[in-house]
C-alpha cells in the first residue's frame, strides 16, 4: 500500500536526537526521504542510517550560520532531492532570570531558534513555490504562548516563530505551501533532563494528562501536519502538551 508521504523529501533540523529524531522517524515511516541536519554530522548520519526505508542522509550544519544553511540546502537537494517538507526543529535554551541574562544568552537563542528558521525557510521556499507544493513546520513551545520565568529569551524566540508561521502561511497559501507550528509542552529529552525531581512533580501537577510527553507524542502530530490529511490546515499553532494550554 502506498504511504501518504511517499515521494516527499523532508529536511529536519535538529533531527539527530530528541523530538527532531522522533519526527524524522515518523516522516520516514510515512514514506518520506529524510535529510537530518545538526551540528554533529556523524550523529546525523548515524541517525539517518537507522530510519525506516531508503534514501535518507545526515548532514553537519550549524543553523545559526546563514552561509552554511544555504550550502546544506544545496547539498540536500543534490543528494536527497528537492525539499518538499521543512521542519524547523533545532533549538537551544540558555535560561536565566532577566537581570542575569547575558547578551550572548539572548543572541544565541534568538539566532538558533528564530533567525535560523527564517534562513532555512527562505532557502527552500523558492522551489516549493515553483512546484506549487510544500509544507513548513516550525517547532515552537508552550513557553512561547504562556511565557516562563527564567526563559525570557527562549519565550521571545518561540513567540517570534508563531508570528513568523502565520505570516509565511498568509504569504504562500496561494502557492499551496502550508506553514504551521507545533507547540510541545514538557517533553522528555536531553533538553529537559536537567529538571529536578521536584520540578518534574510540579510540572506534572500542571499537566491535565498527568505526565511529561514523549518525543513520539509530538512526532505523530508532525506526520499528520506534513501529510495530505492536513491539506486544509495552515497558519495554525497546535499545542501538544497534555492539556497545559487550553
Ligand atoms: P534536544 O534533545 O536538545 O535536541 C536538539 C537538537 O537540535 C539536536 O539534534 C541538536 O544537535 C540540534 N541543534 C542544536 N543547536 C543546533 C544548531 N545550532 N544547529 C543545528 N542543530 C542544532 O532538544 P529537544 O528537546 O528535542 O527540542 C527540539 C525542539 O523542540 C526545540 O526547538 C525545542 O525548543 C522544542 N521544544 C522542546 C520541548 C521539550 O520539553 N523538550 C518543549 C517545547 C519545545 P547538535 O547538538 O548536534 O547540533
Amino acid at each position: 500500500m502506498r504511504k501518504e508521504l511517499e515521494g516527499q523529501v523532508a529536511l529536519v533540523t535538529g533531527g539527530s536526537r530528541g523530538i527532531g529524531l522522533a519526527i524524522a522517524n515518523a516522516l520516514a515511516e510515512g514514506g518520506a526521504r529524510v535529510a537530518i541536519v545538526a551540528r554533529d554530522g556523524e550523529r546525523s548520519r548515524r541517525a539517518a542510517d537507522e530510519l525506516a526505508g531508503e534514501g535518507h542522509a545526515g548532514f553537519s550544519c550549524d543553523v545559526s550560520d546563514p552561509g552554511r544553511v544555504r550550502e546544506v540546502v544545496a547539498e540536500v537537494e543534490e543528494t536527497v532531492g528537492a525539499v518538499s517538507t521543512l521542519v524547523n526543529n533545532a533549538g537551544i535554551t540558555r535560561d536565566n532570570i532577566l537581570l542575569r541574562l547575558r547578551d550572548e544568552d539572548w543572541d544565541d537563542v534568538i539566532a538558533v531558534n528564530l533567525t535560523a528558521a527564517f534562513h532555512m525557510t527562505r532557502a527552500v521556499v523558492r522551489g516549493m513555490m515553483k512546484r506549487r507544493e510544500g509544507v513548513i513546520l516550525n517547532i515552537t513551545s508552550v513557553v512561547g504562548l504562556m511565557g516562563n520565568a527564567g526563559q525570557s529569551n527562549y519565550a521571545a524566540s518561540k513567540a517570534g516563530l508563531v508570528g513568523f508561521t502565520k505570516s509565511v502561511a498568509r504569504e504562500l497559501a496561494t502557492r499551496n505551501v502550508r506553514c504551521n507550528a507545533l507547540a510541545p509542552g514538557f517533553i522528555d529529552t536531553d533538553m529537559t533532563t536537567e529538571l529536578s525531581e521536584d520540578q518534574v512533580r510540579g510540572l506534572q501537577e500542571r499537566i491535565p494528562l498527568g505526565r511529561l510527553g514523549e518525543p513520539e507524542d509530538v512526532a505523530g502530530v508532525a506526520r499528520f501536519l506534513a501529510g495530505p490529511s492536513a491539506r486544509y490546515i495552515t497558519g495554525q499553532t497546535l499545542a501538544v502538551d497534555g492539556g497545559m494550554v487550553m
